[in-house]
């Protein structure tokens, strides 16, 4: 089967590996220069010089890790959203108190930076904003670096969910001005789901030290002491640091800009084949299409499920159908982490096989 969804990833043999091998004390020198290597590479990925702790936990979890260590009930809180993920980190907000202001763009749609910041102007007793970098459920990318100089300009705390995008899309989180950045090991990184990243400014720090939403597991402070001394406060997923340590190691040998470059490379390619299929992209501008994830309407009388089901069963190639409220109305292609353009070539082959016999024979159309 070929997996070709945004995360989990098919894993490198080097990384499938890795993952096997015995287990270590997680409070061992050993252990510790792991951790310092992996956190050396992830950082030179994040572009930061900022603290990046690791957690135990799927993308959710550092969503939710983002806001406890944070914000306070009560506080004001623009989500900036377009689409399921944003819609997501809106409700873990709205779970632990805080004021959301939500401020959500159409699906297909990227956030306009100057509604961000007629909001922000409007509203002065917003203290932070919430934004998706790379919105996986409608396949855009949200031009966080503009988001950024606007949240920057009102002197806001900027949080972003780069679940999706940190290794395949560039974000110079320092040289932006993001606060507080997320990572997943399952999508561009090449690793089994399992751990998050985050990366923490000095004034995320501040924030931190004002925050008022209880937290015990998630609390950086703890993650922020533990890993200054090489490791971590709970028993972290030992097996997936091994894997996302070798995944890390093969991006840094390609080349963390080149990692970046490829994944632009192969989005561009596979957009190109879906048009020449004349398929439709969710993505209103192809230019604020993303590089790690293609969301396509099926064509006219065919739905995504028959699309996808024949895929899987004639194919062995697993795409991604739509979430939130576009469950049953598209399908994804996922082409982050470990991917190339033959596998991207056997997608679009087989679709081309695919596509005209169920328009044809009307299956699917119910
Ligand atoms: C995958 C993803 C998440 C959620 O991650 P889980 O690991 O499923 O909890 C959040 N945000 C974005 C943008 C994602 O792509």
């Amino acid at each position: 089967m070929q997996l070709r969804i945004p995360g989990p990833t098919p894993l490198p043999p080097e990384v499938l590996e890795a993952q096997t091998k015995q287990m270590i004390n997680h409070r061992s020198k050993e252990y510790a220069e792991l951790q310092e290597r992996l956190v050396r590479r992830l950082k030179e990925a994040f572009q930061t010089k900022n603290d990046l702790l690791l957690l135990t936990a799927s993308g959710t979890g550092a969503m939710e890790a983002a806001i406890v260590n944070t914000l306070s009930p009560g506080d004001r809180v623009l989500v900036v959203s377009i689409g399921n993920f944003g819609d997501r980190f809106a409700t873990i907000a709205k779970t632990y108190g805080t004021d959301v202001v939500p401020l959500r763009f159409e699906n297909g749609d990227i956030a306009d930076p100057d509604a961000v910041r007629k909001a922000l102007s409007s509203d002065p007793a917003i203290t932070t904003v919430l934004a998706t970098h790379n919105e996986t459920s409608t396949g855009i990318t949200n031009p966080i670096k503009e988001l950024a100089a606007v949240v920057r300009e009102f002197d806001k705390l900027f949080i972003v969910d780069g679940i999706s995008s940190v290794g395949s899309i560039e974000v110079k989180t320092d040289e932006w001005g993001i606060d507080v950045l997320l990572s997943g090991s399952q999508k561009g990184w090449m690793a089994p789901p399992g751990m998050a990243m985050v990366a923490m400014s000095e004034r995320a720090w501040d924030a931190h030290r004002n925050s008022k939403i209880p937290r015990f597991y998630w609390d950086l402070g703890r993650a922020k002491k533990s890993a200054d001394a090489g490791e971590t406060p709970w028993t972290p997923a030992v097996s997936i640091l091994y894997a996302l340590d070798a995944g890390t190691e093969l991006m840094e040998k390609e080349g963390f800009a080149n990692t970046i470059a490829r994944h632009s490379r192969l989005s561009a390619f596979v957009r190109e084949g879906v048009k020449a299929l004349g398929l439709k992209l969710v993505a209103k501008d192809e230019k604020n299409a993303s590089a790690t994830v293609t969301a396509v309407y099926p064509p006219d009388g065919v739905t995504e499920r028959a699309i996808r089901n024949a895929m899987r069963d004639e194919f062995e190639i697993e795409l991604a159908g739509g979430q939130g409220e576009l469950t049953g109305k598209i399908f994804r292609i996922g082409h982050l982490g470990y991917v190339n353009e033959a596998d991207l070539q056997a997608v679009l082959d087989a679709l081309k096989v695919v596509l005209p016999r169920l328009s044809g024979a009307g299956v699917g159309s119910r």
